[in-house]
């Protein structure tokens, strides 16, 4: 089968349609660089095409679409392919999140219907990898029947109640001279402002205009987007009569991740290790969000202090629309001391002849009085209740700053 083939892709990148993953990589790279629009701020849409081109050739699957099919295959999607199985049946419509979009007026002068917002929950490995993913909602349509009409042309009438306007006025008399003006909908026509014979009516939806149809839209959630992100589907809410439809709109949800924490494009993670990989160097695997076996090694004679962070740099999360670049990881280190009496006085001995040695005391001047330190638990707060239980056991011991005045009499 002879087909033209499609390599405007190829072209864009400027690499040859048989390229392999290497050269597309280094050609991308090295344009990314080039165009992008901190260096380059005129070269946006160039910028967006090389990010676009990398976007599916880096893809295998949107690659072999591409390859086979042309820009028409990536535009009707895989039919089914790998990596598009995982079809998300989120049956849409709950007022969870139904955005008021303004109704404001569109281009050509219509109403605009609302636009739609609904959130959608999204981890974190597949804000990392990048996904594709099928939403299935349940939309208003205009009846295809009818056109939209209700019924056949001529059926539809003005209401004549409330003459087309969908409400009625009344005025009451409440006294003489004095009147109350009271406004409802018209319940002819049920505020429509129209109404349509009982017979003329369109079969398919019942003089309404509008059914209801399942539609399923295809979500590409691409690398490096955020919680807070909209994915926009124009003219995809609701149709209605006269009424330009509004958007849908995909809030992305970040769920929350149990190894990483993200800023911006960051991570941040925590690693527990004990006192030896604190002094004595250590090496550890976690595994990446793209499924990665990271080995984090750190070398004997360079020490980690409790808490502290340490980076590797281009390990975060991959930055929208130039996946190649990435953020930085950063891990804190928790050091997990031993337990209490873990070694034998001898062996204690030995180590305090290993580590650095004591500062020297100061030397003391006047009355001294020596005081237990005891354990606290720092996680109960320091309401007063703790703070009497804690000094409780010691009544005999004079309290420092914490003791109420009467202990100072009693000196
Ligand atoms: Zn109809
Ligand atoms: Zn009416």
């Amino acid at each position: 089968m002879a087909t033209v083939a499609d390599t405007k892709l190829y072209d864009i990148l400027g690499v040859p349609p048989g390229a392999t993953d290497n050269e597309l990589k280094k050609a991308y790279r090295k344009l990314a660089k080039e165009y992008h629009p901190d260096k380059n701020p005129n070269a946006g849409d160039k910028f967006k095409e090389i990010s676009f081109a990398y976007e599916v050739l880096s893809n295998p699957e949107k690659r072999e679409l591409y390859d086979r099919y042309g820009e028409q295959g990536l535009r009707e999607g895989s039919g089914g392919s790998g990596g598009m199985d995982d079809i998300f049946s989120h049956i849409f419509g709950g007022g969870l999140f139904s955005f008021m979009g303004s109704q404001s007026r569109s281009r050509n002068g219509r109403r605009r219907g609302e636009d739609m917002m609904h959130p959608l929950k999204v981890s974190l490995e597949d804000l990392y990898n990048g996904k594709t993913t099928k939403l299935q909602l349940s939309k208003n349509v205009l009846c295809s029947s009818c056109n939209g009409q209700g019924g056949k042309s001529g059926a539809v009438q003005k209401c004549s109640a409330c003459r087309g306007r969908g409400v009625r006025i009344m005025i009451r008399q409440l006294a003489p001279g004095m009147v109350q003006q009271m406004q409802s909908v018209c319940s002819d026509c049920n505020g429509e402002g129209e109404v349509i014979n009982e017979k003329d009516r369109c079969k398919k939806c019942e003089g309404k205009k509008v059914i209801k149809e399942v539609k399923i839209l295809e979500v590409h959630v691409d690398k490096g987007m955020k919680h807070g992100q909209r994915i926009t589907f124009t003219g995809e809410a609701d149709q209605a009569p006269g009424v330009e439809p509004g958007d849908i709109v995909l809030l992305l949800q970040e769920k929350e991740n149990e190894v990483f924490q993200r800023e911006g494009n960051d991570l941040h993670m925590t690693h527990k290790i004990g006192l030896v990989e604190a002094l004595c160097g250590f090496q550890f695997t976690f595994k990446h969000l793209d499924g990665r076996q990271i080995v984090v090694k750190y070398p004997p004679g360079k020490v980690i202090e409790p808490g502290c962070v340490r980076v590797v740099r281009g390990e975060g999360m991959p930055q929208y629309r130039n996946p190649f670049e990435k953020g930085d990881l950063y891990i804190k280190f928790d050091v997990q001391f031993p337990e209490n009496n873990w070694i034998s006085p001898e062996k204690l001995s030995e180590l305090k002849d290993l580590l650095p040695s004591r500062p020297e005391e100061p030397p003391v001047i006047g009355d001294t009085e020596e005081v237990d330190l005891q354990e606290f638990d720092n996680t109960r707060g320091s309401g007063g209740g703790q703070r009497r239980e804690a000094y409780n056991d010691s009544s005999d011991e004079e309290s420092t700053h914490h003791g109420p005045g009467v202990q100072c009499a009693h000196q």
